[in-house]
């Protein structure tokens, strides 16, 4: 019914205000949260209280990862509270990289900060990391002096994983750590990247600009629990070092021209044992041989497989997250 007044007071989307934009801040906080309720209202104070003492004009990009707990209402009700908080709800958990992506594409400031929202990594560094900024870097590394509660099986994959990235990025990945700061160059570099398998961590290296670094101590996880379990930490540091580097490839293409120098003497040893009438007899050295170029081969394959499943996934171009509803202002 045209006329209906009850129908009239119902508002469109189309007719809600606009909402009013404040002008882009000095600093950006990026702050990825997954089910992290029993932390993120500590987190946000905490932060606060740090960029206060820096004197800079602020906001907080807090990035819902799809949580399954309380997280996303008390961000929003932090943000009903203060308009430095923003929220940005991405429609499921797409994972920390996909989400620091999102905070970075929502963040304005000339200096944007990455870090974990669960406390360990200490907010009381980010005066220094300013600091730096301040001075004329353009990127500040916080790097891990101490590990906090790892693991031993999360410490030796992580110590693997960093020998294996330094080697092939040349640079060194001990104690690195997502807690940085980038400069607004560094931000636009990175967000220009056409990749969507992002590994943040190495990126950053990449795109180069004066750098510095900040020790600092990962702080035990106050409450919660890690998302990592040994498995997902695993497929993450496979997925980086395939988006990163083609070494497998290489690996594969070396050994197999050692195969090959190799079956060449064996062959030519073999043809003369046979010529001089003392050909080996049994089955043992064919039995090996089958083994051994079996297992090249399908191992060979296997790294192939990867980097197509790799570029198959790149290929797709599909985006790497989806807010649900841009809850920003
Ligand atoms: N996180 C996220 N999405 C995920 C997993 C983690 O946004 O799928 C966030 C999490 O809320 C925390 C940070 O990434 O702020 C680091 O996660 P976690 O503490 O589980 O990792 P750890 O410190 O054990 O490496
Ligand atoms: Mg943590």
């Amino acid at each position: 019914m045209p006329g209906d007044p009850a129908r009239a007071s119902v508002p469109s989307p189309i007719d809600d205000p606009p909402r009013s934009v404040a002008p882009a801040p000095e600093l950006s906080v990026v702050l990825p949260f997954y089910d992290e309720q029993e932390l993120a209202s500590q987190t946000l104070a905490a932060v606060k209280l740090e960029l206060d003492k820096t004197g800079a004009s602020y906001e907080l990009v807090c990035v819902d990862d799809g949580s399954s707990d309380e997280t996303l209402a008390q961000l929003q009700r932090a943000s009903l509270a203060d308009a430095r908080i923003r929220v940005t709800a991405l429609t499921r958990n797409f994972g920390k990289e996909a989400a620091m992506a999102a905070g970075l594409d929502a963040a304005r400031g000339r200096a944007v900060v990455v870090m974990d929202s669960d406390l360990q990594h200490p907010p009381e560094l980010l005066p220094a990391l300013v600091g730096q900024w301040r001075a004329g870097y353009e990127i500040v590394n916080a790097v891990k002096q101490s590990r906090g509660d790892e693991s031993i099986a999360y410490r030796l994959l992580a110590a693997l994983f960093n020998q294996l990235m330094g080697g092939v990025a040349g640079a060194t990945f001990r104690g690195a750590s997502d807690y940085k700061l980038l400069d607004r160059c560094a931000v636009d570099a990175l967000r220009q990247l056409p990749e969507r398998t992002r590994f943040f961590r190495g990126l950053v290296t990449w795109v180069g600009f004066r750098t510095t670094d900040v020790p600092f101590a990962v702080a035990p996880r106050a409450a919660g629990r890690s998302k990592w379990s040994t498995r997902a930490l695993f497929r993450y540091s496979l997925r980086n070092l395939l988006a990163f580097s083609a070494f497998p490839l290489r690996l594969v293409a070396t050994s197999g021209a050692f195969t090959l120098l190799f079956s060449g003497g064996l062959g030519v040893w073999t043809l003369y044992r046979y010529l001089r009438g003392d050909a080996l007899t049994g089955f043992t050295t064919v039995i090996l041989l089958q083994l051994i170029l079996g297992g090249l081969l399908l191992s060979g394959i296997g790294v192939i497989a990867l980097y197509l499943g790799a570029i198959y996934e790149e290929l797709k171009a599909r985006p790497a997250y989806i807010v649900r509803r841009d809850e920003s202002r």
